[in-house]
C-alpha cells in the first residue's frame, strides 16, 4: 500500500474548512495565523507562501512579517509580545532556520504556549511528554495520522523511529508512547542501525540522509513513515528507498506527496485549535 498523504490532507483540510464555516456562522470570527519570516533563505520563502495559500484556502486569516536578516533579536521578540497580546491572532509561527545571531531558544519560549501552533514552546513539549493535552509539533501529528490510516490500533506495535530532533523524532516517539507503541530511537551513534530497522512493525525515518533505508532493513508487515525531504538532481527524495521497499511492506510513503502535504494540514489544524482555546 502507498499512503497517499495528498489524499490525506486534502480530507483533513476540507474537515477543518467545514469547521472554519460553522465556528464563523456562530462567532462571526476566523482564526488567524501570523508568521514570521527572516532573511531571504529561498527554501523558507516557498514554505511560507504554501503556508499562507493553504491557510487563506481554509478560511484562515493569514498574515506573513518579514524582516531583513540582519534585524534585532529584540524587534523580533517586541514583535512576539505584541502578537501574544493580539485577539485576533490565534497562531503565530517563527520560520525556522533563524540567522545565528538571533537565539532559537529566546523565540521559542516568547511565544504564547497556547499560541503556539508548532508545538515547540517547552510548555507544550513538557505538557506532549507527560501525555497531557498539548499542541504537537505539525510533522510528527501528520506522521501519526498516516499511521492510523494504515492501522487504527497500534498497542504493542514495536516503532523504531531513526532522528532524535526536537522537531521529528522526539514527539515522535512521545506520540507512539502515547499509543502503546513499544518506541525504540536511533541515531547516528547508534550502533548496527539496520537490525535495529528489522524489528519495526512502524519504521518512521526523519534523517536528512537520501535512500538510507533499503530493502533489507525493513520487515514485510512494516508500516515505513518517510519524513526526509532531500534534493538530490534537482529532485526531492526520502530517506527511504522507495522503489525497494515499496512491494515489501505493508505501507509506505512516498516523497513528494507523504508527510509533506500532511504537515501543512496539522498547521492548520494546530491553528484551528489555538482559536478554539481561546
Ligand atoms: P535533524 O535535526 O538534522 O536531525 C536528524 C537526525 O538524524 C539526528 O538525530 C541525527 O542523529 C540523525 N542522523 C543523521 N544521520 C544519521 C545516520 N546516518 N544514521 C542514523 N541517524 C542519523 O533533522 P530534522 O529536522 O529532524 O529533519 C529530518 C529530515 O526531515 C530532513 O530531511 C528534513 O528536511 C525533513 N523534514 C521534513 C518535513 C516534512 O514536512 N516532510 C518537516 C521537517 C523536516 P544525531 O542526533 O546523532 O546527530
Amino acid at each position: 500500500m502507498i499512503i497517499d498523504g495528498k489524499k490525506e490532507a486534502a480530507i483533513l483540510r476540507e474537515e477543518i474548512k467545514n469547521e472554519i464555516a460553522e465556528l464563523k456562522k456562530k462567532t462571526k470570527k476566523v482564526p488567524g495565523l501570523t508568521v514570521i519570516l527572516i532573511g531571504e533563505f529561498a527554501p523558507s520563502q516557498i514554505y511560507v507562501k504554501n503556508k499562507e495559500k493553504s491557510s487563506r484556502e481554509v478560511g484562515i486569516n493569514s498574515d506573513i512579517i518579514k524582516y531583513a536578516s540582519d534585524v534585532s533579536e529584540k524587534v523580533v521578540i517586541e514583535k512576539i509580545e505584541e502578537l501574544n497580546k493580539d485577539k485576533n491572532v490565534s497562531g503565530i509561527l517563527v520560520q525556522l532556520p533563524l540567522p545565528d545571531h538571533i537565539s532559537k531558544e529566546k523565540i521559542i519560549n516568547t511565544i504564547d504556549p497556547l499560541k503556539d501552533v508548532d508545538g515547540f514552546n517547552p510548555l507544550n513539549v513538557g505538557n506532549l511528554a507527560s501525555g497531557y493535552e498539548a499542541i504537537i509539533p505539525c510533522t510528527p501529528l501528520g506522521c501519526l495520522l498516516l499511521i492510523k490510516k494504515v492501522e487504527k490500533n497500534l498497542s504493542g506495535k514495536h516503532a523504531v523511529i531513526i532522528g532524535r530532533s526536537n522537531l521529528n523524532g522526539k514527539p515522535m516517539a512521545q506520540l507512539l508512547l502515547k499509543e502503546n507503541c513499544t518506541v525504540t530511537i536511533v541515531h547516528s551513534k547508534t550502533k548496527n542501525l539496520q537490525s535495529e530497522c528489522l524489528r519495526a512493525d512502524i519504521l518512521v525515518a526523519a534523517v536528512g540522509v537520501p535512500n538510507l533505508v533499503k530493502r533489507d532493513w525493513v520487515k514485510n508487515d512494516a508500516i515505513v513513515i518517510d519524513v526526509g525531504i532531500n534534493k538530490v538532481e534537482n529532485k526531492i527524495i526520502g530517506d527511504v528507498s522507495f522503489e525497494e521497499v515499496k512491494d515489501k511492506v505493508k505501507a509506505v510513503t512516498p516523497v513528494p506527496g507523504g508527510v509533506g502535504p500532511m504537515t501543512i494540514a496539522c498547521l492548520l489544524s494546530n491553528t484551528l485549535k489555538c482559536f478554539k482555546y481561546r
